[in-house]
C-alpha cells in the first residue's frame, strides 16, 4: 500500500476533506463546536485559579451604562475589523494560485486560537511550561522527517525550533555556522594570550600547532570535539584561576565579541568568509548577509541550469578558486524548492563535492533552504520512519520524483541545517517557520548565558541538554515568541503525521495536480497557437509552474512584458480591485537578464519567438522594461484544484479563463492600434 495513491486522484479529496476548513467553509460547524468547547475549558481554568479570591464582578455591573458602552465600543471596532477583513485575499480557495499559502489545516487553526488564550511565551520554559516542550517535539518531528537522527544521548543528535519564518531561519543558519567556524581561531588566540597550549585529539597535538587555515576548515563536528578536548585539558591541567582567565580570553577573542573588522584585521591574511548560493536563492540570503555584517559582496551566486538548479560544475570551479586563494567558505546553500520555480538543487552532489574539498583542506557548512520544499520530504517517509524507494514515491505520479530530486531529498541528512516553513506546505497559520540543525551540540557556541560558553564542564552542575534547550531564548535569534505557533504545528503533526500516510498524502496530491497542469500546457499551446506562444520556461521539480506568454507576431521582449503584465493585471490580487469578482488570482515573477545564463535565455526566447537582441542587460529607459522576462507563476498547493466535474475541473476553468483574458488583452491592443492608425 506504499504511496496509497488511488488511480483517480480526485478520490483523494475524500481523504483531504476532514482536515481543512474547506473552500466553502464545509467544516465550519465542527470548528465552532471545537472552539466553544475549548473556550469553556479555558474559562473554567481561569476560574479554578484561587476561586477563594472571589474576584467575580458584581452582577449589577453588567447592566452599568459605562460597562455596556465599553462593550459596544469593542464590538463596533471588531465589526469594523471583520468587515475590513472581507477584503482579504481568499488564500483558501482553489481559484487562488498565487503565493505560497493555501487553506489552513483545522487542527492548527483551533490549536492556535485555543493556545492564544493562554498566551504562552516560548522564549523560556518559565513563560511556557507546556508549549516549549511542544516546540522541541516539533523540532524532532521535522528532523526525523528530513532524515536526521534524534536519539537523546547519541551524537550527533538533531534539534529544531520554530522561527517567525524562513527568513529568520536562514539568518540563524548563518549565525550558527559562523559561531562554530571561527571558534577554533579564538581558542588559539586565547591560549597564546594566557600562555597555555592545550593538547588535542587524545593529547597528541598541541593547539599552537594548528594553522589558522586549518582551524577555519574544521568540520562542525570536529570543532565540537576540539572545544571539548581543550575544555578537558584546561580543567585538568591549569589551575582554576588560569582556567578562568583562559575562558575570559576565549570570549574576548571570538568574532562575535571583536566584530568582523577587528577579527579579520587581527588574523591577517585570513579573509572574511564567502556564502555560496544559487542564483535562484531567496532574497532573504542577501538580507542575512547585511544583518550579520557579513556583507553582500561576500554572497557568491552560482548560475542555474535549464531546470533552475544550481550548476554543480560551476560551484566546483568557484570552490577550487576559493581553496587556492585560501578564502574561507562559511557555507554552501542548496535550495529544496526555489521560491519562484520550486526547483530542487542537487543536494547530493553538493554533499559529494564537500567530501572531495575536505580532503584538500577546504571545509564548509551545507545549509538546505527548504522553506518551500522541506515538507515534501513527508512523501518519501514511510510511517515506520524508513525511506520509500523511488518507485514507491512515483506510484500514481507521472514524473515526480526525478532521479536527481529523489537523491537530493535522500542527501538532506548530510547537511548541517535546514530551513523549513510550517506556514507554507505545513498549512498552518503564520508565523511559523523552522530551522532544523543536524548536531545540537553547536548550541554551545551560541549560548547567551556567559557561564555556558566555555568555563563549565557540560557534565557537571548542568541540566541535561534537552532541559537546557527548553530555555530557547539562550540559543536562538528571536526573543519572546508565541507558544501558540508551537501548539499549532504540534497538533497538526500529531493529527497528520509527517509521512506518506499523513501530510505526505496531501502533498503528493498537490504534485499530481502540478503534473496534470504541466500535461495540459501542450493542448493549451495548440488551442492558442493562432494568438500567443506559451512556454514553461523551466520544467518543474515540484508544485510550482510558471508560464511565459508572447503574442503571435511580436518579437520584442519589452512588448511581451507589457502583454504579460496586462494579462496579469486581470489575475492580480490588489486591494483596490474587488477580489470577489476575480475568476482566478495568480502571481508573477521575472527572469532577469542578469541572473539568467545566456544559453537558457536563448532557449526560452526562441520558444517564445522573441528576438534575443531585444533582451538587454540594463533597462536604460524606464518605460522599456527589457532587462527581464515577465512570467506568470502558479503555486499549486490547494488540493481542491481537483474539485469539480469532468471537463469542468479548476484546471479546465483556469485555462478557459486565461484564454478569455488573453483574448481580451489582444482585443484591447488591436483597438488601441486602430485608434492610433486613425
Ligand atoms: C519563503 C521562502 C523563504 C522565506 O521564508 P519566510 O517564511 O517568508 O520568511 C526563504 N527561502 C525560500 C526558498 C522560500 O521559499
Amino acid at each position: 500500500m506504499a504511496g496509497a495513491a488511488s488511480t483517480d486522484p480526485r478520490l483523494d479529496l475524500d481523504f483531504v476533506a476532514p482536515w481543512f476548513f474547506g473552500p466553502a467553509a464545509e467544516n465550519a460547524a465542527f470548528v465552532e463546536e471545537l472552539l466553544v468547547e475549548f473556550l469553556r475549558d479555558h474559562a473554567a481554568w481561569r476560574r479554578a485559579f484561587h476561586p477563594e479570591d472571589r474576584l467575580a464582578s458584581r452582577e449589577e455591573l453588567f447592566a452599568d451604562p459605562a460597562f455596556l458602552a465599553a462593550r459596544t465600543k469593542m464590538r463596533r471596532e471588531l465589526l469594523r475589523l471583520s468587515s475590513a477583513l472581507q477584503q482579504a485575499v481568499p488564500f483558501f480557495h482553489p481559484r487562488y494560485v498565487g503565493h505560497m499559502t493555501g487553506d489552513l489545516l483545522l487542527p492548527g487553526i483551533v490549536a492556535k486560537l485555543l493556545t492564544t488564550l493562554y498566551n504562552p511565551n516560548n522564549v523560556s520554559e518559565e513563560g511556557a511550561p507546556v508549549t516549549t516542550e511542544l516546540e522541541l517535539e516539533v523540532g524532532d518531528d521535522l528532523a526525523r522527517m528530513l532524515g536526521f537522527s534524534v536519539v537523546d544521548g547519541q551524537e550527533p543528535c538533531g534539534w529544531g525550533h520554530l522561527t517567525s519564518g524562513g527568513t529568520v531561519a536562514n539568518y540563524e543558519a548563518l549565525w550558527n555556522l559562523r559561531s562554530a567556524k571561527f571558534f577554533g581561531v579564538a581558542l588559539q588566540s586565547a591560549a597564546a594570550l594566557t600562555q597555555l597550549d592545550p593538547l588535542i585529539g587524545g593529547e597528541s597535538r598541541p593547539l599552537s600547532n594548528y594553522s589558522v587555515w586549518e582551524l577555519v576548515n574544521l568540520p562542525v563536528d570536529d570543532m565540537i570535539s576540539l572545544r571539548r578536548d581543550v575544555l578537558a585539558w584546561v580543567t585538568t591541567r591549569a589551575d582554576p584561576l588560569l582556567g578562568h582567565a583562559f575562558a575570559e580570553a576565549v570570549r574576548r577573542e571570538r568574532i562575535e565579541s571583536l566584530g568582523t573588522a577587528a577579527f579579520f584585521s587581527q588574523h591577517r591574511p585570513l579573509q572574511p568568509p564567502q556564502v555560496v548560493v544559487p542564483a535562484s536563492a531567496h532574497y532573504s540570503w542577501a538580507k542575512g548577509m547585511k544583518v550579520l555584517g557579513l556583507g553582500t559582496a561576500n554572497l557568491l551566486r552560482i548560475p542555474v541550469d535549464h531546470r533552475m538548479r544550481m550548476v554543480v560544475s560551476a560551484l566546483e570551479e568557484q570552490l577550487a578558486r576559493l581553496s587556492e586563494q585560501q578564502v574561507p567558505v562559511l557555507c554552501v546553500v542548496g535550495m529544496l524548492g526555489t521560491t519562484e520555480f520550486g526547483a530542487i538543487d542537487p543536494i547530493h552532489e553538493i554533499v559529494a563535492l564537500r567530501g572531495r574539498f575536505r580532503e584538500q583542506g577546504l571545509d564548509f557548512g551545507i545549509h538546505v533552504d527548504g522553506a518551500w520544499g522541506g515538507y515534501l520530504a513527508s512523501i518519501f517517509r514511510r510511517p515506520d520512519g524508513s525511506r520509500h524507494s523511488r518507485e514507491e514515491v512515483r506510484d500514481g505520479l507521472a514524473y515526480f520524483p526525478s532521479q536527481s530530486v529523489y537523491e537530493a531529498f535522500a542527501a538532506v541528512p548530510a547537511a548541517d541545517s535546514v530551513t523549513i516553513d510550517p506556514h507554507k506546505l505545513g498549512y498552518v497559520p503564520y508565523a511559523a517557520g523552522a530551522i532544523v540543525v543536524r548536531n545540537r551540540e553547536v548550541v554551545d557556541f551560541l549560548t547567551q548565558d556567559a557561564a555556558y560558553v566555555f568555563d563549565r564542564d557540560d557534565a557537571i552542575g548542568q541540566p541535561p541538554r534537552r532541559r537546557q534547550l527548553a530555555n530557547l531564548g539562550q540559543y536562538i535569534l528571536e526573543g519572546s515568541k508565541p507558544g501558540a505557533a508551537a501548539a499549532a504545528v504540534h497538533v497538526t503533526h500529531r493529527s497528520l503525521p509527517l509521512d506518506s500516510g499523513g501530510l505526505g498524502r496531501i502533498l503528493k496530491l498537490t504534485i499530481r495536480i502540478s503534473e496534470m497542469f504541466l500535461d495540459s500546457v501542450a493542448a493549451a499551446r495548440e488551442r492558442l497557437a493562432d494568438r500567443v506562444r506559451l512556454c514553461v520556461p523551466f520544467e518543474p521539480d515540484t508544485n510550482l509552474i510558471c508560464l511565459a506568454v508572447n503574442p503571435v507576431g511580436n518579437t520584442s521582449v519589452a512588448a511581451a512584458n507589457d502583454f504579460g503584465r496586462a494579462v496579469f493585471a486581470r489575475l492580480k490580487a490588489d486591494g483596490a480591485a474587488a477580489l470577489a469578482g476575480r475568476e482566478f488570482i495568480g502571481s508573477y515573477t521575472s527572469l532577469t537578464h542578469e541572473s539568467m545564463p545566456a544559453a537558457e535565455a536563448a532557449r526560452i526566447l526562441a520558444a517564445l519567438n522573441l528576438d534575443p537582441a531585444t533582451f538587454v542587460p540594463v533597462a536604460t529607459d524606464r518605460r522599456v522594461l527589457a532587462d527581464h522576462l515577465f512570467i506568470l507563476r502558479h503555486t499549486l498547493m490547494n488540493p481542491w484544484f481537483l474539485a469539480g466535474n469532468e471537463g469542468d475541473f479548476y484546471l479546465d476553468k483556469y485555462w478557459r479563463h486565461l484564454e478569455e483574458v488573453i483574448d481580451a488583452v489582444l482585443l484591447g491592443r488591436n483597438q488601441a492600434d486602430r485608434r492610433t492608425q486613425m
